[in-house]
């Protein structure tokens, strides 16, 4: 059967017809279908990629969420292996009541296998244990026209790394075995407070990241002078204590997308500041069930409808250690100058880790992720002016939140695109990589 698909952000509204497939033994007879009729083709998860990287060229994805099956687990070494149309909550609801729990999630659970691996996705404890990538063992790859291959560390290590984070274009991802991590219980103990400023936020992180497992920040991107930089900051820990329960945290849907967004200044200004002052001064512990923790916007079904017809675009930079402090401040000053912005604004610290992945986003630095309602200001004023000061500061952009990078700012960030674009399947574009390849 074939289903309308879109990406997450609704921006480019490029709606995907999605070809479905359910066995990994028909995986071959698809593409070749595909690629008979339409041209070329790309593998799709589950859309939770925000702007045109999830997307065809030709329009028409193969839609590999049916590949749904666990293939072995061991409960003893928490080694298991799944089709890639598998999700990260789908393991989750397995391995929580036998003690074991994802290495590196990212902040939505309704992210599948192939997804995670093909962005190398990265979370709250990038600076502990890097991306996906570190708790991959190996994976079954499916190029037109050639046999099935495995690849890990030792096995065709160059499709290994070219497939991580290779947004798709290196062939279908099957099957992919990864390593879990052991818990004694699914809380999460916290702390969380506020801080004034961004020179508090690097005191607290060089603090307190190096003994938790998980820390992330929220910044208030509409404060201006003296108030600019500041927000709230969490850090979590696996607890020892408690129950190892699986937790559905889904309670309320956006039943429809309305015609304008509902996210405008004024809502935004609102929300801003009564959340920062509702938060406490000084360090509050907690201890919180980790749906909350990992996935606070899981809870709310369809979020991504609250920014009406026109969708909306995620700005993701990473900024290399040495200049982060001042580039952000440069984008924050822009963004609130501005007046558009997002409820969730998050800034993280990110590790050292070097990832295999040839086209893996985080590099050592801090991160910022936004969400702003498209719009043509956005599109011709803003974003160009957050991509010159992140251009100027060396860093780079997030190609799986990403709907506008200039072609020569993904090529300068990312020299091991041609590397890529030489492993490619033939069969196999997406608009983004027309895009900025092109
Ligand atoms: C609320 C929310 C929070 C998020 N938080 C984070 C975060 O903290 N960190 C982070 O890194 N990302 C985050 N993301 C982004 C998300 O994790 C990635 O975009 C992820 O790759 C989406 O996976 P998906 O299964 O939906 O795949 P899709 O979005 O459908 O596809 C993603 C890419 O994977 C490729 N692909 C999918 N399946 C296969 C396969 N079987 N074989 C080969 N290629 C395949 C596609 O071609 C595409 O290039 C977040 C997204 C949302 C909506």
């Amino acid at each position: 059967m074939n289903d309308q698909l879109t990406s997450w952000g609704h921006y480019p509204s490029a709606p995907q017809t999605g070809h479905s497939c359910a066995w990994r033994s028909d995986l071959e007879q698809h593409l070749q279908r595909l690629n008979d009729t339409y041209g070329t083709t790309l593998p799709f998860g589950n859309g939770r990629s925000y702007g045109d990287s999830c997307l065809a060229s030709s329009d028409h994805v193969l839609h590999l969420r049916s590949l749904n099956r666990f293939v072995e687990a061991d409960w003893q070494t928490g080694e298991i292996c799944a089709e890639a149309g598998v999700t990260l909550g789908e393991i989750l609801q397995l391995s929580i009541p036998r003690g074991w729990f994802l290495d590196v999630t990212p902040g939505t659970r309704h992210v599948t296998l192939g997804g995670a691996l093909a962005n190398d996705v990265h979370g709250k404890n990038h600076h502990r244990r890097g991306t996906f990538a570190s708790s991959v063992l190996s994976f079954g790859l499916h190029r037109s026209a050639q046999p099935p291959m495995v690849c890990s560390p030792v096995e065709n290590p160059q499709w290994f790394a070219a497939t991580i984070g290779g947004l798709g274009l290196t062939g279908i991802i099957s099957w992919v075995s990864i390593r879990l991590r052991k818990i004694e219980s699914s809380l999460i103990d916290t702390i969380r407070m506020r801080f004034d400023h961004l020179g508090e936020f690097f005191a607290l992180s060089a603090e307190l990241d190096p003994v938790h497992e998980y820390s992330v920040a929220w910044i208030d991107c509409l404060a201006k002078g003296r108030e600019q930089g500041r927000g709230v900051f969490t850090v979590g820990t696996h607890s020892e204590q408690g129950p190892l329960q699986v937790e559905s945290s889904r309670s309320l849907r956006i039943p429809i997308r309305p015609p304008l967004s509902l996210v405008n200044p004024l809502s935004l200004n609102i929300f801003n500041r009564s959340y920062w002052h509702l938060q406490p001064a000084g360090r509050e512990r907690q201890t919180t069930p980790y749906s909350s923790f990992f996935y606070p916007l899981d809870r709310i079904e369809r979020w991504n409808r609250v920014y009406g017809r026109k969708g909306f675009q995620q700005f993701q930079c990473v900024l290399p250690e040495s200049v982060a402090e001042v580039a952000l401040a440069q984008l924050l000053k822009s963004i609130a100058a501005s007046g558009t912005g997002s409820f969730l604004a998050v800034l993280k610290r990110c590790g050292d880790f070097v990832s295999p992945g040839l086209l893996s986003f985080p590099m050592p630095g801090t991160s910022l992720a936004l969400d702003f309602p498209q719009n043509s200001v956005l599109t011709n004023t803003l974003l160009p002016r957050l991509d010159a000061i992140v251009r100027e500061a060396g860093g780079r952009l997030y190609p799986a939140k990403d709907a506008h990078m200039s072609g020569s700012d993904f090529r300068r960030a990312y020299p091991a695109w041609e590397q890529l674009e030489t492993m490619r399947d033939p069969a196999l574009i997406s608009r983004f990589w027309e895009r900025v390849t092109r």
